[in-house]
Order: structure tokens, then sequence, then C-alpha cells
């Protein structure tokens, strides 16, 4: 080989060794504090970017804001790459039309837009805006889809568990929780038909599933455990009671868990005593302090981003980012927090 051509390969080498160094091979999560709404950046070793759900519209583009900055500013991304809408609540894709506006994004992903909405008179004008920002070309998810992202180190798993009301196969172990389940009576909402993913980096594991409501929960882990054990649970719903079905959170037995609440919504002490119950449970944190539970029945102060009501309350973030070989990873409030960290199961 000619002298040019192996300078140039060292060259090469040495760049893609600096870029993966940045990162230095870390799979990030961002829980942005959209006020008892939900926003969640995930950000590849190969800064790949994944927005599940965009906050609240409106407020003077107050989520619109706290988003971007942890895109831009925090994650130092200069594009999304991919932008999933969990379900059609406003809490959950009021921002995805405004994001498109500021920031390019790539590829847009949902359960499939329904003609109409009973829960919302608006819809049709709402869908106006999603259809124009996405160019009509948002692609549809469906149980059981699979995507690799690939990375300098682990690739990254995504496995879709729910949509539109169906689930994955219930394949896997006997779950041994199944008695426990008390049905409730059917949820006519967009809630029940939320996108669920599972998301894996080598032994690493984490569960999301947007706003799924206690019977769609028990279809999917019912008799069976599809998705095992887990390592980071996005608690459902906000941390709501009609979702959080000890059925599944039992079940997955998490180790942390994030819950993404507002002051006022969510957290709520029947979800918090589910928790308490898992059998594996490390540590839980919650975007919010509910104001409405005494501080010993949330989680601890420490691991509370936010304080302060929504009128003062500045959208401190908390950040979750696996190590290279998924072995670990560390939980961080701000970008001043003290990183706690845990290792995977
Ligand atoms: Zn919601």
């Amino acid at each position: 080989m000619n002298w040019l051509l192996r300078v140039l390969i060292i060259f090469v080498s040495c760049s893609s060794a600096l870029l993966a160094d940045e990162k230095n091979g870390r799979l990030d999560f961002y829980f942005i504090d959209v006020e008892g709404g939900a926003a969640t950046l995930i950000v590849t070793p190969a800064d790949e970017s994944i927005l599940i759900d965009s906050g609240y519209p409106d407020n003077g583009g107050r989520d619109r804001d706290r988003i971007l900055n942890v895109i831009q500013n925090v994650a130092k991304l200069k594009h999304l790459d991919h932008a999933v809408v969990s379900h059609w609540h406003l809490d959950h894709y009021g921002n995805h039309a405004a994001l498109a506006d500021k920031i390019k994004i790539e590829t847009f992903w949902d359960r499939g837009i329904p003609d109409s909405l009973k829960e919302d008179d608006k819809f049709a004008d709402r869908m106006a805006l999603y259809r124009a920002a996405t160019q009509n070309k948002s692609r549809k998810l469906k149980a059981g889809d699979e995507f690799t992202l690939p990375t300098p180190s682990l690739p990254v798993q995504v496995k879709v568990l729910t949509a539109s009301g169906e689930v994955i196969k219930n394949k896997g172990e006997p779950n041994p929780f199944a008695a426990k389940h008390q049905p409730q009576p059917d949820d006519e909402t967009d809630n029940a038909k939320s996108i669920s993913v599972l998301l894996k980096f080598g032994k690493f594991k984490f569960v999301c599933c947007g706003d799924l409501t206690w019977n769609t929960e028990a279809k999917l882990m019912m008799p069976n455990n599809p998705v095992g054990q887990i390592d980071l649970f996005m608690v459902t719903h906000h941390g709501l009671n009609v979702s959080n079905n000890p059925v599944m959170v039992l079940a997955l037995d998490p180790r942390v868990t994030v819950t993404c609440n507002g002051p006022t919504k969510g957290a709520a002490a029947e979800t918090i005593a589910t928790l308490k119950q898992v059998k594996s449970l490390q540590a839980m944190f919650q975007l919010h302090r509910n104001v409405a539970l005494k501080d010993a029945d949330q989680a601890p102060a420490e691991n509370i981003a936010n304080m302060a009501e929504t009128a003062q309350c500045k959208g401190n973030w908390i950040k979750v980012s696996v190590d290279r070989d998924g072995g670990s990873y560390t939980v961080q409030i701000g970008q001043d927090g003290k990183a706690q960290t845990f290792q995977t199961r």
C-alpha cells in the first residue's frame, strides 16, 4: 500500500475514534420536564436521536423551548433523526409541528392517524398542522415492529410492544403476578392505543409505554411475560392510577423508575405504592414533587427534579446515561446534579 493511503487510513481511524470518544460510546436518555406531559429524548452512541412525544402546545412555547434547549444546548444536536407520537393527546404531540419549524426532523413516526378522535373536537385542525409538518409522510408503527440502530459500540435494538390497542405475541415465562389483575372498565380513549417500546443496549433494557392503560397493560403481560425484567422504566401515563397495573409493573421488576409527572398531575399514591412493591427497585425519580402527597409518600427529595409549582418551575430534566458496554448507568438531575450509578441487572 502506498504511503498516502496509509496516512489517510490512520487519519480516518483517528478522527472516527475521536468522534466516538466524545460520547464515550454512551447511550443517553433525557426526560424533559413538560409539566405533566411527556418528552423523552434518546441519543445513541452514534448520535442518532429519537424524540418520543413533545409536551403541551401554547404556554408561550414553554415546552417547545425546553425541548429545543435539551436537543441543541445539552445534547448538542443539530437535527432530530426521529420524532415519535405515542398517541393522539395534546400533552404528547403538542409541539411536533412547532419543533419542525425550528429544527430539521428527518422522520416522523406514529400509530397511524385516525379520521377523528371522540375526546378531541379540534382533532381535524390539529391534524392539518401535523400533516403539514410531516409533509404527510409520517410512518406507522405497529406491535411487533423491530429496528436496529447501529453504533460504534453496541447496536441499540428497539421493539414496538403495543400500538393501536394491539400487543405482541404473549410468549415468555409465565407472569407470576397475573393473578393480581383486576379488570377495569375498558378505556375508550386514545391512551389505550399508545405505542409502547422496549429498547435494549447490551443487557440494559428500558421500557416506556406512553399513556397505556390498565386493561391493555394486562393484555400485553398476561398470562406470560413477553418483555422480561428490565433496568429502567418510564412510569406509564405520568404515574396516574388508571395505568401502572401491578400485573405489568411488578413483572417488569425495574431497578430504576422515572415518572414524568407535574405538580398536580400524576405520581399518584396508588402508583407509588405499586412501585414500592417492586422487588428489585433501587431508586425512583420524579420530574416533579406531587404537591398533594407527603414527602415520605413519594420519591426522596434528592431524586425529584423540580420542587416548585409550574409558575416558578425552571424545568430541570433527568438524564440517564448508559455506559458503552451496557453494564452500568448513571442518573443525574440537571447539568449540575450529582450522578448516581446503578448496575445493569
Ligand atoms: Zn399524557
